[in-house]
């Protein structure tokens, strides 16, 4: 076990009665982990009785000893200003004291080296000060910390920091919980919480419309599948992250596989003027002048004899049923019967439009069957009878 036998520059008497009034007089106001950070980034152990604050072998320890491999990091528990960096060889080895802008000084000693931080030097809450080592009078790896209830040795009074430290050494919360339905299970994924910290790992808690969260599993992942999740069941998902000594971080965000069960439908759109999609003769003209255009312009074109069609190519991720759009800008010069044809399964279904009115939005030619490809798919013909210009701007497919 190991532990630290110090001796102090300065002595202190501390009476019973005094150590009550500062054991009264330290609120857990400093219990909070959006204030605070624990000191030492990485796996520790809080030893045994030996390594508590209190008398023991007839003298006062007045911190607490954390059990840490050599060159953990060590980091500043709280914003504040640095007052004392030193070595003392026979006691605190090289120590390092931050006066808190919560008040309070924290002192950390056996520091490998000396402090990365100096006197008069303002530190941010979770800023590395130093690294753990067995500078001074030391039997191991480890960090004596201090909390003073205000400036150390100078109007202050250590008192008991382990409710303090307990309540910081948490873990982080997780985040980026997503929930990803199958037919018979969800998939979790989540991001990795940062490998600093003496992480176990992840709890995972499940509920339902009837039910609180409950946890369902732990996994040292940072993915899992719940295979006893039920079909027709909706369920939320959340986790918390747990450390080796199963403290508990802050739950995650919460997830919900049907939220997103609809897997999103697949959707494409293609305008006049991509032209690795839309084709059409030189007998198509571009405008830009109508404002119900979809895009930078359109194409446009007189009735003609030939059908001289503008194609719109369409990726159809596989075949199944689609409904067809197209947008058009309108205008009374405009065709009152443009043929416009779908390439179905079962052959081109053509519908005419007319293209006089409704212009501006999304016009639908209904649901059609589709087949699974990249191909022209939508045309527009010059060959009717009706006066008037054809007009090809935008067309879109939406998976239903
Ligand atoms: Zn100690």
């Amino acid at each position: 076990m190991v532990a630290c036998r110090l001796r102090y520059p300065l002595a202190l008497t501390v009476a019973g009665l005094t150590l009550l009034a500062v054991f009264l007089a330290s609120p857990r106001a400093d219990a909070d982990t959006a204030t605070h950070a624990f000191p030492i980034r990485g796996s520790h152990s809080y030893g045994s009785e030996l390594s508590r604050y209190g008398y023991a072998r007839g003298r006062l320890h007045r911190g607490q000893d954390m059990a840490a491999a050599s060159g953990t990091p060590l980091v500043a528990v709280t914003g504040g200003r640095v007052s004392y960096r030193q070595y003392q060889g026979g006691g605190a080895g090289y120590y390092v004291v931050i006066q808190g802008d919560d008040g309070r000084d924290s002192v950390y000693m056996h520091l490998q080296s000396a402090a990365f931080v100096a006197p008069g030097q303002r530190v941010r809450k979770g800023q590395v000060v130093g690294r753990v080592g067995s500078t001074g009078s030391s039997t191991g790896p480890h960090l004596h910390f201090e909390r003073w209830s205000a400036h150390w040795y100078d109007g202050g009074s250590a008192y008991d920091p382990l409710a303090a430290l307990k309540s910081w050494d948490v873990p982080l919360r997780p985040s980026g919980l997503t929930a990803r339905p199958g037919s018979d299970r969800v998939s979790l994924d989540w991001a990795d919480n940062p490998p600093e910290g003496d992480l176990a790992g992840y709890r995972i808690y499940r509920r339902t419309a009837d039910t609180g969260y409950v946890r369902i599993a732990s996994t040292g992942a940072s993915a899992y599948v719940d295979r006893a999740a039920s079909r027709n069941t909706n369920y939320d998902y959340r986790l918390k992250a747990v450390d080796r000594l199963s403290n508990l971080s802050g739950y995650s965000n919460s997830a919900s596989p049907s939220a997103e069960a609809a897997p999103t439908a697949y959707a494409q759109t293609v305008d006049n003027a991509d032209p690795e999609r839309f084709f059409a003769s030189a007998s198509w003209s571009r405008s830009t002048w109508n404002t119900q255009r979809r895009g930078a312009d359109y194409r446009y074109a007189r009735p003609g004899a030939a059908s001289d069609s503008a194609r719109f190519r369409l990726r159809v991720p596989r075949t199944g049923r689609y409904e067809v759009y197209v947008w058009h800008p309108s205008g009374s010069a405009y065709s009152a019967a443009a043929p416009i044809g779908v390439r179905t399964t079962e052959g081109m279904r053509w519908r005419r439009i007319d293209q006089r009115t409704g212009g501006g939005r999304w016009i639908s030619l209904g649901v059609h069957p589709l087949a699974a490809g990249d191909r022209e798919s939508v045309f527009v013909s010059r060959s009717t009878s009706a006066p008037g210009y054809l007009i090809a701007d935008a067309v879109r497919i939406v998976e239903r």
